[in-house]
């Protein structure tokens, strides 16, 4: 065992060693050294448990260099996402347009007029020229942008109704997947949450004896990630708008995904449009950037200009306002959308959400034959029809029909999908399916770079 350890090289002679110069160069001495050393404890870790030296001692510079590759590589890495869900929020939501990837570089470059008004030398105002998108595109006096709708949401609420009481439906006190409930938002808002109606009713009458002298806004919260459906009721907002008009109090929506767009002109399943709820009088609607709309992680507040003043002048506004990134993705998307008859080509969540299924059926038979050759031993494969879902909790019961290339083990069964599931994982480019029935499914839907998947799963 002795001898063993003896035949661990010094630190100092792998770092002379001409096979290790690249690495060297490349990673500098302080990181690559640090390496070799947890290389070496492993090393004489392994020789004290197993009597014997790790696999890779014949070729310690190859190591390194593997060791090293992989951790620099990002933690943000770039997937195929096959799950079938195309806004999938653990996989970064909406992919940008173009443009807007083109608006985020320009802006990282050079400095750039975030809060400098050219014409008179002056302050401008951040969110300017997006206010100014955003009013054309739904008809509200003004708007302000923060770092998500969950801001938003607290924003509003903190900025118009502290200390007072907010008046919301039973069947709307949404919960969003992590942890943005309405009743905590509330709390931490330092807002006191009124519940009225029921679970599947409320009526006009609950929100009016509901109403005190303490109270400070009405709140409607659209149900994106649910539904209740038979015996139902709830007041529109026009109602709302109307009844909160005689008390002088105003009238706020968390619209959630919303859509700028009428979406059945796409044939996807309606969702509201913020322009429809400011038509309808609304104060304030808020909704998010990288849900329908397709663009940045963004909370994204429409409405009347004066209390739009007041989310502005809040120190909360500060703390939660976005970076010039944002604003320029924010500014890029929202372009496109003065353009409706390119919409669809240009903004990559729009064309994956309206994709067709024979596209897609066309897609699986191209692939079906690329990656029968590699697969077909161990798998059967096939291809299923199967329904792809919006994600982002946007309209969570619609499904879109789609097409899925399916593999199922020949032998082996549960261990050899999730041996597959991983082994994809591992790929430079990791391919992220879905385990369902005995199967692992790759919905195409989110496919668009088909000749990038067929040499990665075939390499
Ligand atoms: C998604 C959603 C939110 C949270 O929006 P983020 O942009 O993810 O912070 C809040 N309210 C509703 C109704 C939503 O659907």
């Amino acid at each position: 065992m002795k001898t063993l350890y003896t035949q661990l090289p010094a630190i100092d002679s792998l770092l002379r060693d001409p096979a290790l110069q690249p690495l060297l160069m490349q990673t500098g001495t302080a990181f690559t050294t640090r390496q070799l050393r947890d290389m070496q404890q492993e090393a004489r870790a392994h020789i004290q448990q197993h009597q014997s030296l790790p696999s890779w001692h014949t070729n310690w510079p190859e190591e390194a260099q593997r060791r090293i590759e992989q951790q620099q590589q990002s933690a943000l890495r770039p997937v195929f996402n096959l799950t079938g869900t195309v806004l999938h929020t653990n996989l970064g939501r909406a992919p940008l347009s173009e443009r807007a990837i083109e608006a985020v570089t320009a802006c990282l470059r050079q400095p750039v007029t975030l809060e400098y008004a050219l014409d008179d030398a002056a302050r401008g105002h951040r969110d300017r020229a997006v206010s100014e998108l955003l009013c054309e595109l739904t008809g509200a006096e003004a708007a302000c942008i923060v770092n998500n709708n969950a801001a938003a949401v607290l924003l509003m609420l903190a900025a118009l109704a502290p200390g007072r009481e907010v008046i919301v439906s039973r069947g709307e006190l949404v919960e969003i997947g992590g942890a943005f409930r309405i009743p905590d938002v509330m709390r931490q808002a330092g807002c006191q949450l009124v519940e009225v109606g029921t679970t599947n009713r409320t009526h006009l009458k609950d929100y009016r004896t509901a109403i005190s002298d303490n109270t400070g806004l009405l709140m409607k919260v659209h149900t994106s990630n649910y539904q209740i459906q038979g015996f139902t009721h709830a007041v529109s907002e026009a109602e709302l708008v109307a009844l909160a008009a005689e008390h002088q109090l105003p009238v706020i929506t968390d619209l959630g995904s919303g859509s700028l767009i009428d979406m059945t002109a796409f044939n996807l399943p309606a969702e509201p449009m913020p322009q429809q709820l400011i038509a309808a009088g609304v104060d304030l609607v808020s909704f998010s950037g990288d849900k329908l709309m397709g663009g940045p992680q963004a909370g994204i507040i429409v409405g009347k200009q004066a209390l739009i003043d007041q989310l502005q002048q809040h120190p909360l506004k500060r703390a939660l306002r976005v970076d010039k990134m944002t604003l320029a993705a924010l500014e890029a998307t929202l372009q496109l959308y003065r353009q409706p008859e390119t919409l669809r080509e240009a903004l990559p969540a729009l064309r994956l959400l309206t994709r067709p299924a024979h596209d897609i059926l066309q897609q699986a038979e191209r692939l079906l034959p690329a990656l029968e050759h590699t697969y077909g031993a161990e798998y059967s494969l096939a291809i299923a029809a199967c329904s792809s879902q919006i994600g982002s909790g946007s309209l969570p019961v619609e499904r879109l029909p789609s097409f899925a290339l399916t593999f199922s083990p020949k032998a082996g069964h549960g261990s050899a999908l999730t041996a597959l599931a991983q082994r994809w994982r591992a790929l430079s480019r990791p391919v992220i399916g879905r385990l369902q029935d005995g199967k692992l499914w790759l919905d195409l839907r989110c496919l668009e770079d088909e000749a990038a998947l067929i040499r990665i799963l075939t390499s």
